[in-house]
């Protein structure tokens, strides 16, 4: 355990340089990872008890106007079959969220062009209007900060853009030459600034990342102090240029979800679909790991199979009352459990 005193050192708050963060990420063994996760997870229990926040996930179009290299929605991807929900489908998906007890709805899409800022924030105050105890999570890519601050006007309360790497060599290898790296931290900026509990976040295991590039996601997640990061690994697409990349490791995404929750001990850190993929545990692993947030899937199930971002994406066949009751059992066979509530970041409660 030779680097175990970065973990310590991380632990009572001190930020570590750029040579600790490579050492730690590249040089690190089952006992590092394991004292990782239970530091961890004492520090999560300490804060939020052994309860989990839940997340209702609205998928509700898969039409982008992206090209990233590794999501299987991209534009390129003509096998795909696109939709798109209407409001009252949306709206229909949050009722049926609503009585299984979710209180945060995510609606999540491509870079769809045709819900317009006006047509979002139509379709968030009705949410509100309806379920006024409830927040409203956007996560639709990156917009102009004046549509922003017209969400955010309009009620919206969080927004997740994950960075996808903090190094920008890395970034134009998964990305076509038309999206910057730039503009998608000026986004991320833009949503601090105007007031939105704010979320970044990044695949681990992409093709091309290095130790490198995840020191630097870490020390830019330092300094940006994110309410929430959402962290998974990456997992092929079969109809992407990346369809024969190896899938990123189990252990290195719960590794850096310890570090991630020692480092910012009130982020909201969900065990993401994606961990779950990888492992039929893997969202419990996460939980375990120091992980408090769960997303499962509100979309209607029609079209759960056409927003694919990676192949073999779990529960695509369920009903959402059904994701609902089987989060439940696997959270409650590890001692914790599903807490009806916002779960807003400490610093908007
Ligand atoms: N259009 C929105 C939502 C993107 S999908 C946006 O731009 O923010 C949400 C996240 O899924 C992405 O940010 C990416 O990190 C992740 N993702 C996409 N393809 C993936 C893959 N093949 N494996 C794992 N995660 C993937």
């Amino acid at each position: 355990m030779k680097n175990k005193f970065l973990i310590d050192k991380l632990n009572e708050n001190k930020a570590l340089s750029h040579s600790e963060w490579l050492k730690l990420i590249s040089d690190h063994d089952n006992e590092e990872r394991e004292y990782a996760a239970q530091t961890a997870r004492e520090i999560s229990v300490g804060r939020f008890g052994k309860n989990i926040f839940i997340r209702g996930i609205i998928e509700f179009s898969n039409v982008c106007k992206n090209d990233c290299l590794y999501c299987g929605i991209r534009r390129s991807n003509s096998e795909l079959s696109r939709y798109r929900l209407t409001k009252e489908e949306i709206l229909s998906c949050c009722e049926e969220g609503y009585n299984c007890g979710f209180r945060t709805f995510v609606l999540q899409s491509g870079e769809d062009m045709f819900y317009t800022a006006e047509l979002m924030c139509e379709i968030i105050r009705e949410i509100k209007k309806r379920f006024p105890d409830c927040a409203v999570t956007l996560s639709l890519g990156e917009k102009s900060e004046e549509d922003y601050r017209l969400m955010f006007e309009a009620g919206a309360d969080r927004y997740l853009l994950r960075h996808e790497t903090a190094d920008e060599t890395h970034y134009r290898s998964l990305h076509p030459p038309q999206m910057s790296w730039k503009h998608r931290m000026k986004c991320l900026e833009d949503l601090k600034e105007i007031g939105f509990q704010t979320g970044c976040g990044m695949m681990i295991g992409s093709p091309f990342q290095t130790a490198e590039c995840l020191a630097e996601d870490m020390e830019f997640m330092c300094a940006f102090k994110p309410h929430m990061i959402g962290l998974g690994p990456f997992i092929p697409h079969s109809a992407t240029p990346f369809r024969d990349k190896p899938a990123g490791s189990l252990e290195l995404t719960l590794f850096l979800l310890s570090l991630c929750r020692i480092m910012l001990p009130d982020v909201l850190l969900p065990a993401t679909t994606a961990l779950g993929t990888i492992d039929p545990k893997g969202r419990e692993y996460g939980v375990l790991a120091g992980a408090n947030v769960i997303m499962p899937n509100l979309s209607p199930t029609a079209v759960r199979k056409k927003y694919m971002l990676y192949d073999n994406k779990i529960c695509t066949g369920d009903e959402s009352a059904q994701c609902r009751a089987c989060l439940e059992r696997r959270m409650n066979s590890i001692g914790y459990s599903i807490k009806i509530t916002r779960g807003d970041h400490i610093s908007h409660d």
